[in-house]
């Protein structure tokens, strides 16, 4: 606050109501104020310009340094409002030195543990809100469909189910006890909605959805995020039917703010509204592309710089009421008053950053949940590899085995988005797979590595560096030729160990925004290496383990489908290298379920397991239509037979709920992690439905040789589809629910039950 500006002002009076103090102050601002709070500005800009001139209301990607700046010049500014800080948060601190890196969405989801996921969003708001930020964009609640997209990484997978519960364990943890807390940070369900219906994979092309494909898959965990009191939505990039989200009024306006009932705030992706201009050309010139935005609904538009001419311009024309910018204001001002920002703008501190960030309690947590990330594909049994003390020699290969990067995949340290850390995060931070089994071997045993083969050459984009929105356009990836002799070297050190373990993934210029890939193979040499590896190995008994550790599935050569095991490591974060070698060592047994199917084939996409019913045939010509591995898949380092699915009544009306109990025996001699998983048929439907859907999941521990029996419940409510009209509806009549540890038919128990539509009989 300047040193001048009166302190009784009612705005400032915490004792009035949150609307009482909005109305005070929106009736003192004057309209470039009010568009200012409605603008997020890109902070590596002149700050003082963005927030002394501009009179932004928010700002993101602001390095350590800035930070404590920003705060202070909003305090200097005429009201004193204060500033909201929001940076990309996604899996941990993203792109604070040393912060905590968890594993990316798609690894945590993995773990199907909705508890685990609150508590790294927990520790990730600690460590953001001693940092002077306020706000996490994250969680994505996208669902995974063409797997060629760059952002599968960022997403819980396919699922709407898992989305929505694991998103909205992530709310929790993010926003804590309540946004007074002062470790609570603004949690942001994006990108509304449907942004990963790309065509061909490709960022942020055209969704081809209408209303009703919309609210069948890609709404449900948007409105869960509303339902946990998520306080901002971030909408998507793209065009739904020739309207951009950020003109869909529908979307915005009816569904969010109407029938949810969404008080929070709204911020644009990148640019949105000046991408109706120069993008998708629906809008002559900014002024017209402010209006669109305004009366669509938007309340923060991030970097378009413009807009605070063109708003105002609009309304001297006439094309806005002022009124319309004191509402999109009044919902940016509402969540900084809710924050408690005008008693604390919650500057950084330092004294909390150095017993917080990186702290010994969260690489704690992270590694437990690096570890609840990995999913165990296949194993001829020679994992675990418990050979006791007899002394070993462990030769750990790949490109990926020794790269920090990979290891912490997209939104973090040196991924790309931030001018500040131009090498990642601090080496000693990040534990790779060769850092983990060094670690981790008893001290008689050796560990080799080398790294066998090259994935890419990165050659610079021919279209320029910079993309007309000055967003950094990332360079292209070439596929990196065979070195015969670093594959030789990586072969020979093959045969002179007993356990062989290649890595092998993608990279960051492989993943993320505008990275979509055309095929899903791995690259460069990575296949020449692995067959030679497994070729070299054939039948001496020496295993060979594949650890995959990439953003998202890729398709495999037949030659990881003949070594001894393949472990799925989606970008595990700082921890991740230990937990693989813990995992093949057999300190942790396997606990991971895929939250996505693995394709054999690229042209297999989309592979996603909740498909609409009715095609000619099952397959293609020239190929099963069969996942490598399906979604809800994962081993054990032990055997599980389920057995006895009953239901506790198989009449009900739909206020009930559906309760069934399954047994588990583990019938090997290690401890099971299973996730029990039930699937929801309906028999028939007025209109075509998917073939079966995830409805409830349970995470399952089964001691050896014991028997559990575990409970499962649905809501009949959920056991619904959208009808012709796009209603959510719950069709009377018969249903399946069938229970097991996949999606796979083959190995789901099941049972008959009918919904009435007037009670049980
Ligand atoms: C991404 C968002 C991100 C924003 C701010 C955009 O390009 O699509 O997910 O939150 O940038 O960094």
């Amino acid at each position: 606050m300047p040193a001048d500006a009166p302190i009784a002002l009612p705005f400032r009076d915490p004792s009035l109501t949150v609307e009482e103090r909005l109305d005070d102050l929106l009736a003192r601002m004057t309209l470039p104020e009010k568009v200012g709070q409605m603008l997020q500005l890109d902070a590596r800009g002149d700050l003082e310009h963005i927030v002394g001139t501009t009179l932004a209301g928010s700002i993101l990607h602001t390095s350590p340094e800035r930070m404590v700046e920003a705060i202070a010049l909003a305090e200097r500014t005429r009201l004193g409002i204060p500033l909201l800080t929001a940076d990309d948060c996604i899996h941990g601190h993203s792109f604070w030195p040393g912060a905590t890196i968890f594993p990316t969405q798609l690894g945590m989801a993995c773990s199907w543990d909705p508890d685990l996921v609150e508590q790294a969003a927990r520790a990730t708001a600690v460590e953001v809100s001693a940092t002077g930020l306020h706000w996490t964009f994250s969680p994505v609640l996208c669902i995974t469909r063409d797997l060629r997209w760059g952002r599968v990484g960022e997403t819980f997978g396919e699922d709407p189910h898992l989305i929505g519960e694991l998103g909205a364990a992530m709310v929790r943890g993010y926003q804590g006890d309540g946004l007074t807390d002062p470790t609570a940070i603004l949690a942001c369900a994006k990108h509304f909605a449907g942004y990963s219906e790309t065509q061909g994979g490709r960022d942020a092309s055209e969704a081809d959805l209408s209303r009703r494909k919309l609210t069948s898959w890609f709404l449900p965990p948007f409105e869960r995020a509303v339902q946990e009191g998520c306080r901002t939505f971030m909408l998507g990039y793209q065009a739904i039917d020739g309207v951009p989200v950020t003109a869909n009024g529908w979307l915005l306006d009816e569904v969010l703010k109407g029938e949810w009932g969404f008080t929070g705030t709204l911020v644009t992706d990148w640019d949105n509204v000046g991408r109706m201009v120069w993008e998708q050309k629906v809008c002559a010139d900014d002024v017209e592309a402010a209006t669109v935005a305004v009366r669509a609904g938007n309340d923060l538009v991030m970097t378009t710089p413009a807009f605070f001419e063109a708003a105002q311009e609009a309304v001297a024309r006439g094309l806005l009421d002022e009124g319309q910018i004191d509402e999109a204001a009044r919902r940016v001002l509402r969540v900084k008053l809710e924050l408690g920002l005008f008693e604390n703008p919650r500057p950084p501190d330092l004294e909390r950053q150095r017993l917080v960030i990186g702290s010994a309690e969260h690489a704690a947590l992270n590694l437990e949940v690096a570890r609840r990330s990995l999913v165990l594909l296949t194993n001829d049994g020679s994992l675990p590899y418990a050979v006791g003390d007899v002394p070993r020699t462990v030769a750990v290969l790949g490109p990926n085995a020794d790269d920090p990067q990979a290891n912490l995949g997209d939104w973090a340290g040196a991924s790309g988005q931030v001018d500040w850390m131009p090498d990642g995060h601090p080496r000693e931070t990040v534990e790779t797979v060769l850092d983990g089994f060094r670690a981790v071997v008893p001290p008689t045993w050796t560990v080799t590595h080398a790294r066998g083969a090259d994935i890419e050459t990165l050659v610079p984009d021919p279209d320029g560096p910079l993309f007309p929105d000055g967003q950094p356009r990332p360079p292209v990836s070439a596929p990196a030729l065979v070195d015969p002799d670093q594959l030789a070297e990586a072969v020979a050190a093959a045969r002179d160990a007993d356990l062989a373990v290649v890595v092998l993934g993608d990279t960051i210029a492989l993943t993320g925004e505008g990275c979509s890939t055309a095929t899903l193979d791995l690259q460069g040499g990575q296949v020449a290496l692995l067959d030679a590896v497994v070729e070299a190995l054939d039948g001496t008994g020496t295993p060979v383990v594949v650890v995959l550790l990439h953003s998202k599935p890729n398709v495999l050569p037949a030659s990881a489908l003949r070594a001894a095991a393949i472990i799925e490591a989606f970008s595990p974060g700082m921890r991740g290298g230990r937990a693989v070698a813990e995992l093949v060592l057999g300190h942790i047994d396997p606990a991971g379920r895929l939250p996505v199917s693995v394709p054999r084939h690229v042209g297999q996409q989309p592979t996603y397991y909740n498909q609409v019913r009715g095609q000619h045939g099952q397959r293609y010509a020239d190929l099963t239509q069969e996942p490598q591995f399906v979604f809800g898949e994962g081993l054990s380092y032990t055997t599980v037979e389920w057995s006895d699915l009953t239901l506790e009544a198989s009449r009900l009306s739909s206020d009930d709920v559906v309760v069934a109990e399954v047994t588990l025996t583990n019938t090997g001699e290690r401890t099971a992690y299973e996730v029990v998983q039930a699937y929801v048929t309906d028999v028939v439907t007025s209109v075509t439905w998917a073939a079966k859907e995830l409805k409830a999941f349970r995470r399952v521990t089964v001691p050896p040789g014991a028997s559990v029996r575990t409970r499962v419940e649905v809501p009949a409510s959920a056991c619904s589809i959208v009808d012709a009209r796009g209603r959510r509806v719950v069709e009377p009549g018969a249903f399946e629910l069938a229970a097991g540890p996949s999606s796979r038919d083959a190995d789901l128990l099941r049972v008959t039950f009918t919904i009435t539509p007037d009670g049980p009989a």
